[in-house]
């Protein structure tokens, strides 16, 4: 068992003070008996001893002293300010692993949450909600003809319309909706405790907010449209069949002719 160099110094001092102790009683031992003994034989030579004695010890305490405080203090200074700085170090990469798992959470272009976190909250939803027998709608909204946006303004003005299509999807939904953009131009949101008739007028408010959108993106002004696949969770189905059911809905309104929702 190996010590560290703080308990050394620990052990150290007990026993420079033990020693201390066991010189006082062996120093109290010789001048057992009456104070006025001095008669007694070897009596003089015990005093003389015990003088010795009480210089030793002094110099031992004294010594304890000076080792106390300049070598088992600094060393505990040392710790205490290793520990504030392994505290630091703790709590900085703690907060850096929150901020990954956040960033591994969220959309990097519209700060959106992203495909994974959505999966995670539908499933997580479908069981919540399931359980007090609420019912859950879910949206995937997919904009339409966005290769012609990116092929005829650039890239950039793409991306400038998803920053704005999100902005407008994050302010018609409810503090616990989950919005989220699931890649490319398709996003989704998950809606719970809306019957289907007022998810739909919902989804009809959200493809007209988005249509009436005007985008600015250097100096020219865009519109775009959106086709949304609504659906209803129908208590028995899993996420992922759930998904596909309102994704065909959404592949519906597409081949309906776009900017339109289907349930
Ligand atoms: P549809 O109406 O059938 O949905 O047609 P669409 O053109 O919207 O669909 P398509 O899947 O053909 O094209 C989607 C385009 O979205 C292609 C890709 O260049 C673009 N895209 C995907 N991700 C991004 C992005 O992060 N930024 C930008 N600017 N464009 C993106
Ligand atoms: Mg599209
Ligand atoms: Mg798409």
């Amino acid at each position: 068992m190996r010590f560290h160099k703080a308990e050394t110094a620990f052990f150290v001092f007990i026993a420079l003070i033990l020693t201390a102790a066991l010189a006082t009683f062996y120093a109290w031992t010789l001048v057992e008996g009456p104070a006025d003994a001095l008669y007694m034989p070897g009596r003089v030579e015990s005093i003389e001893i015990l003088q010795k004695l009480l210089l030793a010890i002094a110099v031992l305490l004294a010594g304890t002293l000076v080792y106390g405080l300049f070598f088992i203090f600094p060393e505990i200074r040392t710790q205490v300010k290793e520990g504030g700085k392994l505290r630091e170090m703790t709590a900085s990469l703690s907060a850096r692993s929150r901020n990954l798992e956040q960033a591994a959470l969220t959309d990097g272009l519209t700060g959106m949450q992203n495909r994974r976190y959505f999966d995670d909250a539908l499933r997580e939803y479908l069981g919540e909600f399931g359980r007090i027998d609420k019912p859950v709608g879910l949206m995937i909204l997919d904009l339409d003809h966005f290769k012609q946006v990116n092929d005829t303004y650039g890239h950039d003005a793409g991306d400038e319309v998803l920053r704005s299509v999100a902005k407008c999807l994050q302010s018609m939904t409810r503090y616990h909706d989950v919005v989220a953009r699931l890649g490319g131009e398709e996003f989704a949101i998950v809606a719970p405790n809306m019957d289907l008739e007022l998810l739909q007028r919902v989804a009809e408010r959200m493809r007209k907010a988005i249509a009436s959108l005007a985008i600015e993106t250097g100096g020219a002004q865009l519109n775009v449209t959106s086709s949304v696949g609504l659906a209803l969770w129908d208590k028995e189905e899993t996420a992922e069949e759930f998904y596909r059911r309102a994704d065909k809905q959404l592949y519906e309104a597409k081949r309906q002719g776009r900017n339109r929702v289907c349930a």
